[in-house]
Formats: C-alpha cells, structure tokens, sequence
C-alpha cells in the first residue's frame, strides 16, 4: 500500500486524524459523507492508499476499482437512495483542473435522493 501523504486531507480522514461520518469500511475502501453536501445523499468513496487521481490509475489497481464501482450501489441504498429504476444516483471521479478536483486523493462521489439534479 502506498504511504499516505502528510498533507492529504484524504490520507488524514484515513488515519483518523480528520475526524468524518462514515458510511463503510473496510480493508481498502474508506466510505464517508461530504462535508458540504450537493444532494441530499452525498457521500465519498476512497481508497485507503494514496492514489492522487483516476489519472494515476493502472492495471493492478483494477481489482480496487472494481469493488469500489460494485460497493457503490450498495452504500447508496444504505444511505437512502431509492433503488433502481425510479430512484437511482449518480456516481462522480473528478480528475485533474479541468475536471474539477480539488482534492487529490482519488475518490468517487456518490450522490442521490430525489431529484438533485436539474436537467438543462
Ligand atoms: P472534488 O472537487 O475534489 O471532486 O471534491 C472534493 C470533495 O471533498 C468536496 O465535495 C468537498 O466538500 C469534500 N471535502 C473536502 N474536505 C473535506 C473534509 O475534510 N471532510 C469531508 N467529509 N469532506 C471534505
Ligand atoms: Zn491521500
């Protein structure tokens, strides 16, 4: 596992010395919510180990991303997400400026409850 990164914010709520609200945890994953919410349901999926973005993704990463993207579903409808088809949420990576990241340790954004989104 890569070592953490002194001046992650990320890496800091992994060690616990950020406190956060979790939602899961496990050997590899830490799940928790957003501290300023967009939705209703807003909460983070990361990686223990510090990965800075989607960008420094590779290969032996893909087992990690996979059970991130299948743990997801599950913690939106603990969360209260409304299942599938009629409720659903929406699942966010930010990567890089351009993409709109502000914190680089990668982490899926998890958003629902009804209707947060706006269309057009
Ligand atoms: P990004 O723009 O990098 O995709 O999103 C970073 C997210 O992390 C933002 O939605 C922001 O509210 C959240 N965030 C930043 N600092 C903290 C923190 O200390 N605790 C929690 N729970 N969320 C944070
Ligand atoms: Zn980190």
């Amino acid at each position: 596992m890569s070592a953490a990164d002194p001046n992650c914010v990320f890496c800091k709520i992994v060690e616990g010395k950020i406190p956060s609200r979790k939602v899961h945890e496990d050997d590899e994953i830490l799940a928790f919510h957003d501290i300023h919410p967009w939705a209703s349901v807003h909460f983070l999926m990361v990686p223990k180990q510090h990965i800075a973005s989607l960008a420094q993704v590779g290969p032996e990463h893909e087992p990690l991303l996979g059970r991130m993207m299948a743990l997801a579903p599950r913690l939106a409808l603990q969360e209260g997400c409304r299942p599938y088809p009629q409720g659903g949420w929406r699942v966010v990576i930010n990567t890089g400026d351009d993409g709109g990241q502000e914190v680089h340790h990668l982490h899926i954004h998890v958003f629902g409850g009804p209707r947060p989104w706006l269309k057009g």
